[in-house]
């Protein structure tokens, strides 16, 4: 924002409490804890004070990463909590704009604050600047006692706080800070400041030596002096980013030390960045200030010259710091801090740049959040809170604001209270989720939604809209998805995800064209404002590593497709090797999995291994894409107990060097063709909830109920082929086997690959396997596996004596289970054909068997309980009537009887059934039965696996 000298700027500001201010500056690194006071009533009897209690009164302590404060006592929780918040806003030196002074009292109060910090009694105070004062009384020669300018800049909160008021525009140019100082304090006689070309400022006359005694004597000068390890970013991006060594002795000033290893004689010509990375952090960029720096102390005021740098920008610390670096720079973490007078430092290694690095990105953000970085992957989807593993989407939001310098996310909530219902909606129109499940799908959906349309049937549903704005306050994106779901916080944590996935996307293709932007703008419900956008959100691709080695060899990325959906590494699954025994306990969409892996560095064609990444338990949703999708892919094929190994290619450098710990060793491999190793053990599979609450309660578990309720019909009929419509992975057919039927033809059709597959493993091995001439499934002579939507037609299904279709309409849109009914019963017909979903009145008691009891999230059990179906899936759950009406009309349309039982709990007993089943059996007509044949061939299923039994010779 280049507004010169305007001060408009500074006065239209709204006001902002001082609770405000506190969340702008430190977000949910500040924590408020409100505590009630008991007030003894003063009527002189101590015994009564319980009766006669007081009216409450409250405290609020404020804790910020440096220090707390506590309020005084106040009849309101508010009050206190606003009250913390001013004095810690005092105590940081800073006002709220409320009584903002003008750039002239500003101007007048700075030159108060260099005379205050130069006095006797400043030099004592514990106070991060203070601490430098003394340091500086140890440096030798010349520059003893003078302090940089920098230091100031960096260390006192009330100049940067007069400074945006003098001249707003230091809010983009932070070095024009060093400016105001060094002008500020040539006004006072009793300093001096450094000639042209150093930036310091000392006491004219030495300091009183009791003062400098009983100053100097609390900094522990320590004995041995410190090491500590930093980093090297050249500004030339053809050289490598390098660990150092930092030597400090005990004697002297340690920013000296570091001034040398920048080729300078002294720290009086170093510039110093704000900090980086976390509140309490004192990781910051150190460089050469340029030798003309122009102190233009004559110009007037406002209109001092906005500084520029004739050097070279330097690329990579910039974009880590978000603020103009210049030359060859050093990242290190020491400084002085609020909490003790001594030197507080820490190692900068090779890897915590590099995830530095990578926390510039919504997935670098979430991956670091599980320590699991080439591992995890930010899910597209959010399904609930208990399913969510690492930082809330919401939080990861706030965490790349942060990072990129914005304001805190502003979110607005609206609610629809509608009349409560328990008629199911046909209006379609708007979607209603239960949870982001439903909503895979990122595109708008074609018909628009109509925001007069109100949802039927909820109590009241949320849809949450979201904005980031610069710290100007200028809005740089908005994304108001029209979807509304049943809980405030999934509306949203969803709308976060959504904008964090949109931007991971830009991050991932950063070079995309204006149109590229809109259109990724469009999947992901996002308004960008390009302008205010490209300005904020710097992203760097020379400074990622990004795989991308096409883009970076120059060659044309496909201009007129954008791959931001493409999953970057793809391996071939089926290939993988599985060991151990198949323990029939596998992953379905929506279980929670729990693995060890470890990754390793491999060099192609060799033994030896680096291990970057390794975890004992990992836990994961399936199906969410929270995990790189090949370790999905791979961990959908195995059964608990097994474990599995597999080798991807590179993922970019940045994320290899994020996760090593051994930079050094790392990047020795690196230098040949490398890939990497992912050792696997499937651990747990802990189901959905529908299936939790279904074990719990059932016994035998209703899953077992319901094969013993379709083998009972099988015997019944003697059915000899059976087709089981949605067979998931098996369940049905693999137990149906276990039986001795009369079934000769086995058929499951399914939409999901997955599911078919592990469906595909389980029927072979069984068949196989079982070569005993008494085993209950030796009259089985074939079995197909079909990938295919139950509500296409397909004439290989024509005909057979018995359907199942058991918890799968549910799963299906209402007009779709409509159109399977239509198309089962008028065009497959089977001469039976059973179909089961959960009995919607039931779920009370499901929910009353309280198994949410294993949740310790108060607010979550809440949730859960008001949740209205048994599983996230569920597109419907019906009541006894409306599944009554629904089968008895198709049954009518399509010459079926019907009859109605269920399984779990009893028809007599209110509320039925858990599962309620429906059996329709198709009336005899004349002449049906020859019709087995269909007319004509409909191929419209892919068969993916068949087995057919070899007849004995
Ligand atoms: N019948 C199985 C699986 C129930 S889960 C059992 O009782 O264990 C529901 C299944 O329906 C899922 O596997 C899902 O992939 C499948 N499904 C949902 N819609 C479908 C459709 N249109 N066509 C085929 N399968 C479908
Ligand atoms: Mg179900």
């Amino acid at each position: 924002m280049e507004t010169g000298g305007s001060l408009t700027q500074a006065i239209r500001k709204p006001t902002l409490t001082p609770k405000a201010i506190i969340h702008q500056k430190f977000g949910n690194k500040a924590s408020y804890k409100v505590e009630e006071i008991e007030e003894p009533t003063q009527n002189g009897c101590p015994g009564l004070a319980i009766l006669q209690k007081g009216p409450s009164l409250y405290r609020c302590s404020l804790e910020l990463p440096d220090f707390s404060v506590v309020s005084g006592s106040f009849k309101k929780k508010k009050d206190a909590e606003q009250c913390a918040a001013q004095m810690a806003l005092e105590k940081l030196g800073i006002r709220p704009s409320a009584d903002s002074p003008t750039a002239e009292e500003a101007w007048t109060e700075l030159i108060a604050r260099v005379k205050f910090i130069f006095s006797n009694e400043f030099l004592s105070a514990l106070h991060p600047l203070s601490s430098h004062l003394k340091a500086a009384l140890r440096r030798v020669g010349d520059v003893n006692g003078s302090v940089p300018a920098s230091v100031i800049a960096i260390c006192d909160g009330k100049p940067n706080y007069l400074f945006k008021i003098i001249n707003p525009t230091v809010e983009s140019h932070p070095f024009l800070v060093i400016s105001y100082i060094m002008r500020a304090a040539a006004g006072l006689p009793e300093l001096v400041v450094s000639p042209e070309g150093e930036l310091s400022i000392r006491k004219k006359d030495p300091y009183l030596p009791d003062v400098i005694e009983s100053s100097v004597s609390q900094q522990s000068g320590v004995a041995e002096g410190i090491t500590t390890m930093a980093i090297y970013i050249p500004c030339s991006l053809e050289k490598a980013v390098e660990t150092m060594i930092l030597n400090f002795s005990s004697a002297g000033y340690y920013l000296d030390v570091i001034a040398q290893k920048l080729g300078l004689s002294d720290a009086n010509k170093v510039l110093i960045s704000r900090t980086i990375g976390k509140a309490s952090s004192e990781t910051r960029f150190y460089f050469a200030a340029p030798k003309s720096y122009p102190l233009d102390m004559s110009s007037d005021l406002l209109n001092t010259k906005v500084f520029t740098f004739g050097g070279p920008l330097n690329v990579r610390a910039s974009y880590i710091c978000g603020q103009d670096i210049y030359g060859d720079s050093i990242l290190a973490s020491i400084g002085y801090t609020w909490k003790c007078q001594d030197l507080f430092h820490e190692d900068v290694t090779l890897q915590s740049y590099y995830r530095m690095l990578i926390s510039k990105t919504p997935s670098g953000i979430y991956k670091l959040s599980r320590e699991a970085i080439l591992a995890a992957e930010l899910p597209l989807r959010f399904t609930t809170r208990i399913n969510w593993r690492g930082s809330f989407p919401r939080e990861i939001l706030s965490s790349f604001c942060r990072q990129h310098w914005l304001l805190e996310p502003v979110f607005s909530i609206s609610s629809f209270p509608t009349k409560t219902s328990s008629e199911l909606s046909s209006n379609k129109k708007v979607k209603v989720s239960e949870s982001a499940e439903q909503e895979t799908e990122y595109a708008n959906e074609n018909g628009a939604v109509d925001a007069d349309a109100k949802p039927v049937g909820l109590e009241s549903s949320f849809t949450c809209e979201v904005k980031l704005y610069s710290k100007c306050q200028d809005l740089i994106l908005e994304c108001a998805p029209n979807v509304f779901y049943k809980k405030q916080n999934d509306a949203v944590q969803s709308v976060s995800l959504k904008v964090l996935s949109g931007l991971n996307a830009y991050f991932k293709d950063i070079d995309i064209s204006l149109e590229e932007q809109k259109q990724l703008a469009n999947i992901f419900d996002i308004k960008f404002y390009p302008q205010n956008f490209s300005k904020e959100v710097v992203s760097c691709l020379s400074v990622h590593n990004f795989q991308d080695n096409e883009t970076l060899g120059g060659k044309e990325p496909e201009s007129n497709k954008i791959n931001i959906l493409d999953d970057v590494v793809e391996i071939d699954v089926s290939s993988i090797d599985i060991e151990g025994p198949d323990s029939g306990v596998g992953p379905s969409n929506g279980s929670l999995l729990c693995v060890c892996y470890s990754v390793s560095l491999v060099i192609k064609g060799e033994l030896q291994k680096e291990l970057l990444e390794s975890t004992e338990e990992f836990e994961f949703e399936m199906g969410t894409g929270a995990v790189i999708p090949c370790l999905e892919d791979v961990v959908s094929q195995m059964s608990v107990g097994q474990s599995a190994c597999f080798y991807t290619d590179l993922p970019s450098q940045d994320l290899v060097l994020a996760a090593a710990k051994d930079s050094a060793n790392a990047l020795a491999f690196l230098s040949s063709p490398c890939c990497l190793e992912y050792s696997i053990i499937l651990l747990r599979v802990t189901e959905p909830p529908e299936d939790r609450m279904e074990q719990a309660l059932f016994s035998p578990p209703l899953s077992k109920q319901r094969v013993e309720y379709a083998v009972q019909h099988i015997k019944e009929s003697g059915a000899t082929s059976l087709v089981d419509f949605g067979c998931g992975s098996g369940s049905l057919l693999e137990s149906l086997l276990d039986y001795p039927t009369s079934l000769e033809t086995i058929v499951g059709v399914d939409i999901s690959q997955k599911s078919l597959s592990r469906a595909a493993k389980v029927l072979h091995s069984k068949l196989t396997m079982n070569s005993d001439p008494d085993a209950p499934c030796r009259s089985i002579k074939s079995a197909v596996l079909y990938d295919g939507s139950i509500t296409d037609f397909d004439s290989r299904l024509c005909g057979f004596d018995l359907g199942t279709c058991l918890e799968v309409i549910e799963h299906m849109e209402e007009d779709q289970a409509c159109l399977f009914g239509d198309v089962v019963l008028s065009s497959f017909r089977p001469r039976i054909l059973i179909v089961s979903t959960p009995n919607y009145e039931y779920n009370v008691i499901l929910q009353k068997s309280n198994l949410t009891s294993q949740e310790d999230d108060p607010e979550e059990k809440i949730q859960s309980q008001s949740c209205k179906f048994r599983n996230h899936d569920h597109k419907f759950e019906w009541t006894r009537e409306q599944f009554n009406r629904w089968a008895s009309e198709l049954a009518v349309r399509h010459n079926y009887s019907v009859e109605f039982s269920g399984v779990g709990g009893s028809a007599g007993l209110e509320p039925g059934f858990a599962s309620q089943i429906a059996v329709f059996e198709r009336a005899f007509l004349p002449g049906e039965d020859h019709l087995q044949e269909h007319e004509d061939s409909t191929f419209q299923y892919k068969a993916i696996w068949e087995w057919n039994r070899v007849s004995p010779l």
